[in-house]
This record gives structure tokens, sequence and C-alpha cells, in this order.
């Protein structure tokens, strides 16, 4: 038996953050967060399926491309008509017809798939999530008002939010970015989902999520916000997490309380590697190593996927990066390549030394 959390399905909403929707008084966002917790399990067994499923019946279920194709985005968008029906979802639009249509939350997860691919293709020449021209699947109004998106190993999922707490889960770049991230992150390093190696996988995702909404936007590292999931989260004051300021995502929210992620070591957070313990602070103690980013690409200034986003990448798909890497490695690692890139007495090693240091890791 293999342990169900390090492969998992990787939602946006981390099991704490339902946890605290579920005992909330108001009846509807805590029926939706049950609901939600209960389609969590669902996803979870077609996530295991795939883990054991062979090349063969991969490629039947559309889960690897039938032969590796040219560098050009393929893409479906399919409409879930507020089901949990995925085989009968109604296809809205695909990259070979284009076709018209009208779902808001159908036209955000083009934008934001598209600005994720070319992100990856652009500035690092990778084909895709896989770097062999997958096709992305990307569904939309999955079930009545779910407080949740998915990346389940081959397709993403969203829901439309419960409208109280969270209203559609497209409607952030950065988490449709943080979503497909994780595609990358399993056909790179596969980094195990579970304490610091689990939080460096979330960060990865954090962290290119946020590259992708600033190269969209084009915003420098002094212009952006710094903040994942502003518009998923209601409220103008609200956000999902802050690269910039760790802990200061949400502050006294009158459902989810206070944004519980560490920006330092010293408050590294050791919690039970269980789903209530969030696999050992996966979506908390990533608030370091985004920190430890942050400071980096403002201390590198201008834009961050320029500089400061080679180097991560370079880390994230270095065949010495192990599944089991802690925070220390990927130090190691994005000094050593900084040093590789841009010489060792250079601008930004300094700056990349600095933020693992103001991250005292
Ligand atoms: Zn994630």
């Amino acid at each position: 038996m293999y342990k169900n959390h390090l492969n998992p399905i990787h939602c946006i909403i981390p099991p704490y953050m339902l946890s605290k929707l579920i005992e909330s008084g108001n009846k509807k966002v805590a029926d939706m967060a049950v609901n939600s917790k209960f389609r969590s399990y669902r996803f979870l067994s077609d996530r295991n399926f795939f883990r054991a499923a062979s090349f063969y019946e991969k490629t039947i279920l559309g889960a690897v491309p039938k032969k590796p194709a040219k560098s050009t985005m393929q893409m479906e968008v399919y409409d879930c008509r507020q089901t949990t029906d995925l085989t009968n979802a109604t296809l809205l639009w695909d990259t070979k017809n284009k076709q018209r249509f009208n779902s808001i939350a159908g036209k955000n997860v083009i934008k934001g798939g598209k600005a994720s691919w070319d992100f990856y293709r652009d500035l690092f020449g990778r084909n895709s999530i896989d770097n062999n021209g997958l096709l992305i699947k990307q569904y939309v109004h999955y079930d009545k008002g779910m407080d949740n998106a998915y990346w389940d190993g081959r397709r993403m999922v969203y829901g439309d939010g419960d409208g109280v707490v969270f209203t559609s889960f497209t409607s952030d770049i950065d988490v449709i970015g943080h979503e497909l991230t994780h595609g990358v992150t399993e056909n790179e390093a596969n980094l195990d989902y579970e304490n610091q190696t689990g939080a460096l996988n979330e960060s990865f995702s954090d962290i290119f999520g946020i590259m992708i909404k600033q190269r969209y936007n084009n915003q420098d590292v002094k212009k952006s916000n710094w903040l994942i999931g502003e518009k998923v989260l209601i409220g103008i004051n609200y956000a999902l997490r802050s690269l910039k300021a760790p802990g200061t995502g949400y502050r006294n929210h009158p459902e989810l309380g206070d944004d519980p992620q560490p920006a330092i070591m010293d408050n590294y957070q050791d919690m039970p590697n269980t789903e209530s313990g969030d696999w050992g602070g996966v979506h908390i103690n990533s608030g370091i190593p985004n920190f430890a980013f942050y400071v980096s690409a403002f201390n590198i200034g201008g834009y961050s996927w320029e500089k400061t986003g080679r180097i991560w990448y370079a880390v994230l798909t270095d065949s010495n990066l192990a599944h089991d890497a802690k925070f220390v490695d990927v130090k190691n690692m994005t000094i050593q390549h900084a040093e590789r890139l841009f010489g060792i007495n250079s601008l930004e090693v300094k700056a990349v030394k600095q933020g693992w240091l103001e991250a005292k890791v």
C-alpha cells in the first residue's frame, strides 16, 4: 500500500480551511464545505487509479498524448453544468475549433491556462505540463457551489464557490497557474506531499503561480501585490496567501480567522502528518520558502520571471532535486544555480543568499 497523501489530489483550499467552514454558523457555508470535502475523496480515488495505471491505459484515458505533439498548446474546456459528471460534461471550447460561448468561468480558464502554457514555453521551451505536449483539459462549473479547484493528475476541475466565502475558483490566474504547476512538479522532481518536502511542492506552485500572473499583467517585483487567490476569497482585504508577507493573506476573517503561514524557520509549524494536520502543514510552512523567493526576487529586481524564475525553474527541473528534498536542499541548489547562471560574485547570488537568510533557513 502506498500512502495516499504522497499521491494527493492537488486542491487550492487546504483541509484546515474547509474544517473552519464546516464549523461555520452559516448553514449554507457549512453545507458547501462538507460537500467540498466529500468531493475531494472522489478525486483521490481517481488519482490512485492513475498512479497504478499502465502507459497504455493512461493513453486510452487521455492522460498522456497519443504521440509526441509539436509545441503548440492543446486545450479543451468542458462545462459540468453544476453536476459532478465529468464524462457527460459539454465541450465548450477547444484549440482546434475555438467555439464561441458565454461562460465567464470558461473564458477565465482559457486565459489562465494559456498564460501558464505560454509562460513555460516562452521562457523555458517547455512543451506543456509534461514537456511532451499534454492536452490540457479544464472542467468548469463542477458541482453546485463547490469550494475548491483540483489538479487530479490529468485535468483541472473548478468549482463555482459557495458565493459567501469563495467565488468561482477560475477567478485568479495565479490559482490556475498554481494548479498546473503541480503537474509540472509531478513530471519533474515529483516531490513528496508531506512535511518540509510537501511545503516545497506547495511553494513551487505558489511561486510559479504568482510569476504567471505577474507576467500576464506585466508587473515587476515592486508593482505586484504578491497575493495568491485575491479574487477567489471574497472581500477586498482577503487573499489565500501572501508571498511578500506570509501570514497576512487574511486577518480576522469572519469564517476563516487568521492566515496561519509563517515567514521564517523559527516559526515552522510541526504539525501531524494527517489530513487534518495538512500532511505536516504543507500549505502552512510553504510560507517560508515563498518568503525566501520573494526576498530574492525583490533584491534582484525587475521582472521576477527573468532571473529569479530561471533559478527556481533550474532547481525544479534538476535531476538532483530529490523526491524528499528539504528546505536546505532547495536553498543550496538555488545558490548553486544562481552561481552557474550569473557568476559566483553576482548580485543575483547575493540576493538569493539574502532571501534564505531572511527566511532563516
Ligand atoms: Zn497546491
